[in-house]
């Protein structure tokens, strides 16, 4: 799958992943590649599985927080466009939910690497 997006050019992915190998700082490519792989996925996934069945819950692979919606771009599949500007977090509202994430993930045990 990833050679074929490397080496097509009209795969959808193909510009962003080249954009990604050429212009995103290598500690960054890194860094995500150490999280997305090893820690989420490789090592994180059978933990994650355990737990759930440990604590009787569903225990989220992943967070995903949106600091605004204020986009018009229409990229195909987004729903940015589709409610307007008006849906911001503030900085506080942001804060707040990656510390009550960090506060339950330590409750339910050392399971997601931060
Ligand atoms: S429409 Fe969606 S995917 Fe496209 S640039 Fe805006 S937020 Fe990003």
């Amino acid at each position: 799958m990833l050679r074929n997006i490397i080496e097509d050019p009209a795969d959808p992915y193909h510009g962003y992943l080249m954009h990604m190998i050429k212009d995103v700082d290598r500690e960054v490519l890194t860094a995500l590649a150490v999280n997305f792989f090893i820690n989420a996925n490789l090592t994180g996934w059978p933990r994650q599985k355990e737990l759930r069945k440990k604590y009787n819950c569903n225990i989220p692979w992943a967070i995903l927080l949106d600091p605004a919606s204020a986009c018009n771009l229409h990229c195909t599949g987004c729903w940015a466009a589709e409610y307007g500007n008006r849906l911001n977090l503030t900085y506080d509202e942001i804060d707040g939910i990656i510390r009550q994430a960090r506060t339950w993930a330590k409750k339910i045990e050392k399971c997601v690497s931060w």
